[in-house]
């Protein structure tokens, strides 16, 4: 135990097993910083193994109990966890923006967000359907969906709360117990998830919170017959080594990996509609986001009208503590993250990158870096192949559509892409050609509770949200009768 006194409103941080809140006792702890302010908010305890075999056993239980909840019970669990979710939302959001630093704002969209997937899977539990063959008379064949069991689920730091919720809602919708492990740096938003289902009148064992050292939490429940799915949000790298230790027991994955979205701006856009959409989505959560735009492609004919024009508004963006409701970007999550951006902008700026605005950390308490603009970057800087995860967009010039869609599927990610035209015969076009999980056209907001959110090549599979994300914790069984 360290001897600093946790910040006031800030929750005592603790793991959920078999039904009961545990607190630090004698475990290892890891300390939750605020971003912003460098000051430590926390001591999250971390999870032994005898904790780990615990949550496993309480799992296992809970599993036929759970799936014999009738569909529109498991529902109305999932409805009330939304509500609940609502009414807490200005608490939820502030520790949220404390310990992950993105803008208040943003922190309560997350909020919304997270109770708008719980009621889209409140509904979608009862559509889960099977099918009757033609078969001769006296004869039957019947498909049927099932829930696939236990899941072991990561989540990343970059949406606290409603990654956990979109490892949960589906899941919990189709009959699966849950072990969540969200990320270390922002358990209290997790936590709250988690409250706000047990308050809903979710049984003991069906949603568990666990925090860790996670290379040993995964290697561990991913070695347990117990666990039946992996669900992981993260890297590329992170995500395959998952893929393979589930690979021991055969278990399903859903995997949502990185991205480097190409973001293609043809000569006919509506340029300040463009500007003012593409300056607010790449400063959103410090484009700490999977689907942040991040290579830009831009028309010849508009190249530099439009990079100037939009290193101009990067240059407006607000940084500073997120809680502080004129600031439009928080800092860096956490100090991984700024030194990452100063290894590849100083890689790109020695290749013959152009800066435009930017550049550089500020200087100060926090990891607060600057919204930063690079133009003419070259294909063999880093900054173009491997994932910013940053405040930075980077540009180059295209010729046509063709060289557009080159340079666009270049690289192994397939997350998402975006176009910006005022043609429609080109969105079509760049629509079908993008290799993309997810294309957004005139717009960089991708996510909604009934669409289907994943990547491909690279990137993942296996999409979160909408049916899909349900039928992705089912699994079929045939049975042919005579
Ligand atoms: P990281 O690769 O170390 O970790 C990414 C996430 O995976 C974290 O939440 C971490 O706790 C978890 N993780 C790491 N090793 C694990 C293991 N062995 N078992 C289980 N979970 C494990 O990187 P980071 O510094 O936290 O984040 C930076 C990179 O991660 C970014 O460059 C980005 O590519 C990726 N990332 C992607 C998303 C996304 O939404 N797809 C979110 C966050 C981070």
């Amino acid at each position: 135990m360290t001897d600093h006194q946790p910040t006031s409103d800030y929750p005592a941080l603790k793991l959920h097993v078999d039904g009961a809140w545990i607190g630090v006792g004698d475990r290892r702890v890891h300390q939750v910083i605020d971003p912003a302010t460098g000051q430590v908010l926390g001591d999250l305890p971390l999870a032994d193994m005898a904790d780990l075999d615990r949550a496993l056993d309480a799992a296992a239980r809970a599993y036929p109990r759970w799936r014999a909840v009738p569909a529109l019970e498991r529902g109305a669990i999932l409805r009330k966890a939304a509500q609940l979710l609502r009414d807490r939302a200005e608490s939820i959001a502030r520790n949220a923006t404390r310990e992950e630093g993105k803008t208040l704002a943003e922190t309560r969209i997350e909020v919304m967000a997270a109770a708008g997937l719980f009621d889209f899977y409140a509904e979608e539990a009862r559509r889960i359907y099977g099918r009757v063959l033609v078969r001769p008379a006296g004869q039957r064949s019947l498909v049927v969906h099932e829930p696939v069991g236990p899941v072991a689920a990561f989540a990343p730091w970059n949406f606290p709360i409603h990654n956990p919720a979109r490892k949960l809602g589906a899941p919990i919708a189709a009959g699966c117990p849950v072990i969540l492990k969200p990320a270390e740096e922002a358990p209290a938003s997790a936590m709250a998830v988690v409250q706000a289902l047990i308050d809903a009148g979710l049984p003991d064992g069906v949603c568990q919170l666990v925090f860790g050292v996670p290379d040993e939490v995964s290697r561990h429940l991913l070695a347990s017959p117990v666990i039946r799915k992996l669900s992981f949000t993260g890297s590329t790298s992170v995500g395959k080594h998952l893929m393979k230790l589930a690979a021991d027991t055969m278990k399903r994955t859903t995997l949502e990996l990185g991205g480097h979205a190409p973001v293609i701006i043809f000569d006919d856009c509506d340029l300040d509609r463009t500007v003012e959409a593409l300056a607010v989505g790449k400063a959103r959560n410090a484009g700490q986001v999977c689907v942040s735009p991040t290579r830009f492609y831009v028309q010849e004919g508009i190249y530099e009208r439009f990079v100037a024009a939009l290193a101009e508004r990067m240059g407006q963006i607000r940084v500073g503590n997120g809680l502080d409701p004129a600031v439009g970007m928080g800092p860096m999550a956490n100090p991984r993250r700024p030194a990452a951006m100063a290894q590849l902008i100083g890689d790109a700026l020695g290749k013959g990158a152009r800066l435009r605005t930017g550049g550089e950390a500020i200087p100060g308490a926090g990891y607060f870096w600057q919204p930063t603009l690079l133009s003419d970057v070259p294909n063999e800087a880093r900054i173009m192949n491997e994932e910013p995860f940053g405040p930075v967009v980077v540009a180059a010039p295209f010729r046509d559509l063709d060289d557009a869609v080159e340079q666009a599927n270049r690289l192994p990610f397939g997350l998402a892409a975006f176009a910006f035209t005022e043609n429609a015969r080109r969105a079509n076009l760049i629509g079908d050609a993008i290799e993309a999980g997810m294309v957004g056209i005139n717009t960089v907001l991708l996510a909604a509770p009934d669409a289907p959110f994943g990547g491909i090549k690279e990137s993942g599979h296996g999409a979160e949200d909408g049916p899909e994300g349900l039928a992705a914790c089912l699994v079929t069984k045939t049975i042919h009768q005579v």
